[in-house]
């Protein structure tokens, strides 16, 4: 099968350096319990793979970073690439919990700006998925920062005096875009401040830039995964090449093969490469005559993904 791999793809630097962080614990020298506050990036092999390793993860996605907290009285606590509130800090500290801050420096930067426009007195509108660590972690920064996911949410805004609107590093480009738009219509003196990250924009514009005859686009990625569920939402909505969302090959039907001559995959930023590469050569070796090469077994484990 004819396969346009997408460049860049899979790991950004933000994962690579919570991974690193993380590894560079010695684990076999901790008396005491460490705790995850989350999944450390959205991706449930990795978030095993540490498990594995006696590193205990707290996830709940009815329960906000906050409220996980309660779950710890003593030992180290990680926090995610996502980012945490400053309350979060606040209470770790206060449980004199040893903290490996593991969080972005793009996300760290969108909420220094948050931090900024609000010192100056705006109101923030910010875009972002609700009940992602990310966006709930701006939220809380201030009652004055309203969480918005698409525009009826910005309708139903009221009026403000001095507004900025900003966004959560993983969104798709076009749906900022749009959302700039209406809220220019609503609030014509706001300011736009642009925050989706350079690995999320540079992913996206290689799904746009797909060759124009590709039939398929696999995007490989867990499906919590912000970046990686908005990787397919580009396919499908601006580059009009539908899209299908596996977390490994195991996941492939092949059923979506059919009559299919030339795929794309690209992956979140959260996807490690060997998950990646397995999909690749599958489709590699794939061939619709051939019932031998239909087999979607996955040899990726949770302790051989990093
Ligand atoms: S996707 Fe962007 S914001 Fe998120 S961890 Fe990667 S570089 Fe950082």
């Amino acid at each position: 099968m004819e396969i346009q791999k997408l460049i860049p793809r899979g790991y950004c630097h933000g994962v690579v350096n919570a991974i690193k962080m993380i590894k560079q614990l010695d684990l076999s020298q901790q008396t005491q319990p460490i705790y995850l506050l989350g999944m450390l990036i959205h991706n449930k092999k990795v978030n095993d793979f540490f498990a594995e390793k006696g590193i205990r993860i707290l996830h709940n996605p009815f329960r906000t970073r906050l409220e996980l907290l309660d779950h710890i009285e003593e030992g180290t606590v990680i926090f995610t690439a996502h980012g945490v509130s400053d309350d979060v800090i606040q209470k770790a500290k206060a449980k004199h919990l040893d903290i490996v801050d593991t969080t972005c420096s793009d996300v760290r930067k969108s909420f220094d700006v948050i931090e900024e426009y609000l010192s100056d007195g705006y109101t923030i509108i910010y875009i972002g998925k609700k009940g992602h660590p990310e966006s709930e972690a701006a939220r809380s920064i201030s009652d004055d920062v309203y969480l918005i996911e698409d525009e009826a949410e910005l309708d139903a805004l009221p009026a403000f005096e001095k507004v900025a609107l900003t966004n959560q590093t993983t969104m798709s480009f076009y749906d900022v875009y749009r959302i700039h738009q209406s809220a220019l219509d609503k609030y014509p003196n706001i300011q736009l401040i642009d925050e989706i990250c350079d690995a999320t924009r540079s992913r996206q514009e290689a799904v746009i830039n797909q060759d124009k005859d590709v039939d398929l686009c696999i995007v490989v990625g867990d499906h919590l995964s912000n970046n990686t569920k908005k990787l397919a939402e580009v396919s499908e909505k601006e580059a009009n090449i539908p899209a299908i969302v596996i977390e490994t090959l195991a996941d492939l039907d092949i059923n979506r093969l059919t009559n299919v001559k030339k795929v794309s995959v690209t992956s979140g930023a959260s996807t490690p490469t060997k998950i990646t590469n397995e999909v690749v050569k599958f489709l590699e070796l794939f061939d619709q005559n051939n019932p031998v090469t239909f087999h979607t077994t996955s040899h990726i484990t949770k302790k051989n993904v990093l």
